[in-house]
């Protein structure tokens, strides 16, 4: 690959994510194009081929998918699928030579995210999670906040972030798919308290809460976590697929900073006790492809690699064996 390759990018499940956000975001980037897409369902493939001009050579089903080997227009595919098939779609991309975009969370077990990782290895090509929020330059700002100590040591984080799901039946109240709000919307804050503090959790507390256990049958609706850091500092975070909540907020030893929205798809920004925090950005998924495309183009590193990944499910793997157990579990 060289610089003036624009990166060509295989969309892996056609869903939400990838249908109103992934794929509008590529048209607005600099280094990517949408170069093919991965379907169980051929009425969607019409929709595709008009909008995007897709060609049926570049259209795959997930029983043809390993043929995508054989295709030079793709060099990274993006696993947009339930989590529950991360890791088979990022391996099976791996084998075929092809760099991995993978969404979050990167799998359901610290096991399966070595996995990734294990196979991206073998098969020479990178591996990024989707997050997001790490490409916004208003999280560069806390993370630098924690890390040049702007507001003196970093005390006491609280975040948390939910939205109300009226859907009954998504994978999301799934378990064999992926389902639970720690893994889908808790990451979120767990990636809020690790980045504002700049450190791992050493030990964690959880518990689980629903006001709707006739839909949260067998994955969390509502879930609290409390985490501790090797510096002193703590953190209290919540997470729910029913209650709206969208706010980081981060008392230090000097002073205090807030983001609320935090990890919005757009207009993240906030305030602190030396002033507003506020980076507008247009599209941070096209900044999340331009950013991951020009590093894999120059041979750089990716800013969010499966490692970083794996870390957060290292983290949730620890808070549902807390929420379970009613132990403090250290990690
Ligand atoms: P979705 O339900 O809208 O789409 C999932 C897609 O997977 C659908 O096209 C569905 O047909 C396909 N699929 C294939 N096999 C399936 C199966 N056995 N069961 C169910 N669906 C199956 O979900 P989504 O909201 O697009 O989420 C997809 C991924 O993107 C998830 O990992 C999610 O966490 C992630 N996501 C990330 C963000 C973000 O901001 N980074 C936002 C939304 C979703």
């Amino acid at each position: 690959m060289n610089n003036d390759k624009k990166l060509g990018v295989a969309l892996a499940g056609l869903g939400y994510y990838a249908t109103e956000q992934l794929a509008a975001a590529l048209q607005q980037t600099a280094h990517c194009c949408l170069a093919a897409i991965v379907t169980g369902t051929p009425s969607k493939i019409p929709y595709w081929k008009e909008q995007y001009n897709i060609a049926e050579a570049d259209i795959y089903s997930y029983e043809n998918f390993d043929a995508i080997k054989d295709n030079p227009e793709v060099d990274v595919v993006y696993v947009v699928l339930p989590p529950s098939m991360h890791k088979e779609y990022t391996i099976r991309a791996a084998k075929a030579g092809k760099h991995v975009f993978c969404e979050k969370p990167m799998a359901m077990s610290v096991a399966e995210c070595e996995a990734m990782i294990k196979a991206c290895k073998d098969n020479k090509v990178n591996l990024a999670i989707g997050y997001r929020c790490q490409h916004d330059p208003n999280t560069q700002a806390y993370q630098r906040f924690a890390k040049e100590q702007t507001f003196g040591k970093i005390r006491m984080v609280t975040c948390g972030a939910g939205y109300f799901d009226a859907r009954t039946n998504h994978w999301k109240q799934i378990k064999a798919l992926g389902g639970g709000v720690m893994y889908d919307m808790g990451v979120y804050a767990l990636q809020g308290a690790r980045l504002a503090t700049g450190e791992e959790p050493i030990a964690v507390t959880a518990q689980h809460f629903t006001t709707r256990p006739e839909i949260y049958k067998e994955v969390d609706e509502t879930t609290l976590f409390q985490l501790q850091f090797p510096s002193g500092a703590v953190a209290t975070c919540q997470t729910s697929f029913g209650i709206q909540m969208n706010y980081l907020q981060v008392n230090c030893e000097k002073g205090w900073f807030r983001l609320d929205p935090f990890s919005a798809y757009s207009g993240n920004k906030g305030s602190s006790s030396a002033g507003a925090i506020d980076f507008p950005l247009k599209s941070q998924q096209a900044k999340q492809l331009d950013d991951d495309a020009q590093a894999l183009l120059q041979g750089q590193s990716l800013l969010v690699p499966g490692e970083e990944g794996l870390r957060d499910i290292r983290v949730v793997e620890a808070i549902y064996q807390s929420a379970k157990s009613g132990k403090v579990v250290k990690i």
